[in-house]
């Protein structure tokens, strides 16, 4: 494994820090192959045996992961806020015959693994363990991990990566975002999903940087850590940039000013996992000095497309292929499309995912006869760089012959002074197809409809202009922040 391998080069470094505690790489090295040892229980291999986790951020964390790794298991890291059902699922998906839970966790968890007939780890009670054996090699086509899907256009499926597809995803980011030594990154990212794993955790441990976490979410908290000074690099989803920003706005200028310095330093900020309002870019611009890396990644896929390091980051856009990464535009018949003509994005290449787990069927689907993996996502290329249209099932609107863009949409929506936020989806009409609907969150309650679509004509063709508007105090989001579409249909009295 390259991950621990590279560990062994930086032991005296600090691999991670949390709950005021720093650990070296030494320690995560020696306590990750303790706990390969205590979950191998004599056995010589796990062999990709998966091993279900619900453990806070952290180190602890990081300890399980690696050491179900190093056993040579499947890992399989539960969501923190999942509700039961949606733990059953994954633990009867996945088959997993072991569970690791935290303190926080186990009186969840216990029952349900009692039930599955699990072998139960409850970290703090588990004894003090070496590394009794000599841990199994791991040849890199073997599969390691199994990350849900973040459920927003259905049922969450289980995406089977190999350690080559980790390698690949986790080298290619590191190279492109120039990872060193001298890291040193905050995460507040849930450590169920490829962003927070991959992007942050393991490029930051691959590096020999290290990885500050806050498991429990605050603008406050989050500004309090920057202002210590030793953060430099920061990823995160619009959502989480929305909030920081909001806060910002809320605090003295004074306050302002020290923050602005102190982000300054910063090496690098990427957003990424759901479109990046351009309003949020600008402000975060004016909240930091920094232009915002947006980058483009699946579950399925781990990174795809990305703005680049250095050189321009367009706003709007999700920029070019990665190194490494085959990605092409087309369309039904999977022919490529010209520049400017919108298609569906394919990838192919070394850091995509094995199968689902347990679809053949989908799995099959999910490719080209060819071998390319079929997102489902649209977009475009204008000037070298990708511009996300949507989700083909969702925000591409079909409506009177035409393909709408839901984004496109929101985005002009969010430019009016008396929408902070808002989501276009598409309902079924039976003249039209589908008919474009605004769901709008209000900041002047006295905007109306008529006023909304009338501003809008003059800023777009008409048979984009949404025919109804609903006004929402929230949207509904999942674990990743992403507004899940689905849910806002009924209030079109659609199911
Ligand atoms: P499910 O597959 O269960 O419906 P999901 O697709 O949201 O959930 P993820 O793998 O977490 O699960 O998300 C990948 C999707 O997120 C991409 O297919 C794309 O639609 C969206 N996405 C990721 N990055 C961006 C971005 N920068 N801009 C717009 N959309 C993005
Ligand atoms: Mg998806």
């Amino acid at each position: 494994m390259q991950l621990v391998h590279n560990a062994t080069q930086n032991v005296d470094l600090t691999a991670i820090v949390s709950d005021g505690k720093s650990y070296s790489y030494q320690q995560l090295l020696d306590s990750s192959g303790a706990f390969a040892s205590l979950l191998l229980n004599g056995a010589t291999d796990l062999n990709e045996a998966r091993v279900a986790f619900m453990v806070a951020p952290g180190f602890d964390y990081v300890k399980v992961q690696w050491g179900i790794w190093r056993a040579g298991g499947v890992a399989v890291p539960l969501a923190l806020s999942y509700p039961l059902p949606s733990l059953r699922y994954v633990i009867e998906d996945t088959g997993a015959r072991i569970v690791v839970v935290d303190q926080t966790f186990g009186t969840l968890l216990a029952p349900l693994a009692a039930e599955k007939g699990c072998r139960l780890i409850i970290l703090g009670e588990e004894g003090n363990t070496v590394i009794d054996k000599p841990l199994p090699e791991l040849t890199p086509e073997r599969r390691a991990m199994i990350l849900y899907t973040s459920g927003t256009t259905n049922l969450p499926k289980g995406v089977v990566t190999t350690h080559a597809n980790l390698e690949a995803q986790i080298s290619t980011l590191v190279e492109v975002w120039q990872w060193s030594s001298s890291d040193h990154t905050l995460c507040v990212l849930p450590l169920h999903h490829v962003h927070g794993i991959i992007n942050v955790i393991c490029c930051a441990l691959w590096s020999g940087a290290t990885v500050e976490f806050m498991p429990n979410f605050s603008a406050e908290g989050v500004f309090n850590t920057f202002q210590q000074g030793h953060i430099n690099v920061f990823m995160a989803v619009p959502t989480i940039y929305f909030k920081l920003i909001a806060y910002w706005e809320s605090l003295p200028v004074d306050q302002r000013h020290q923050i602005t310095e102190t982000l300054a330093k910063f090496r690098l900020m990427v957003s990424g996992s759901a479109a990046l309002p351009v309003s949020v870019m600008e402000k975060w611009k004016t909240v930091s000095g920094h232009t915002l890396l947006e980058r483009y990644g699946m579950t399925e896929i781990g990174m795809g497309i990305s703005n680049p390091y250095d050189g321009e980051r367009r706003v709007g856009y999700i920029g070019k292929p990665l190194p490494g990464v085959g990605v092409r535009l087309v369309d039904e018949n999977n022919a490529e499309v010209a520049d400017g003509q919108p298609g569906e994005i394919q990838i192919k290449g070394a850091t995509v995912f094995l199968e689902y787990w347990n679809r053949p069927e989908a799995t099959q689907k999910a490719f080209t006869e060819d071998g390319w993996f079929q997102t489902g996502d649209i977009a475009v290329v204008e000037d070298g760089y990708y511009r996300m249209l949507g989700r083909d099932s969702i925000d591409i609107i079909k409506s009177g012959g035409y393909k709408i863009s839901a984004l496109e949409i929101e985005e002009v929506l969010r430019t009016h002074s008396a929408i902070s936020d808002c989501s276009v989806v598409g309902i079924p009409n039976e003249e039209w197809g589908e008919l474009v609907a605004a769901v709008v969150i209000l900041t002047d309650k006295m905007v109306s409809p008529e006023h909304i679509s009338s501003w809008l004509r003059e800023r777009m063709p008409a048979y984009k202009v949404p025919r109804q508007y609903r006004v929402a105090d929230d949207l509904p989001r999942n674990a990743m922040g992403k507004v899940t579409k689905n849910d806002l249909k009924p209030l079109f009295n659609v199911q």
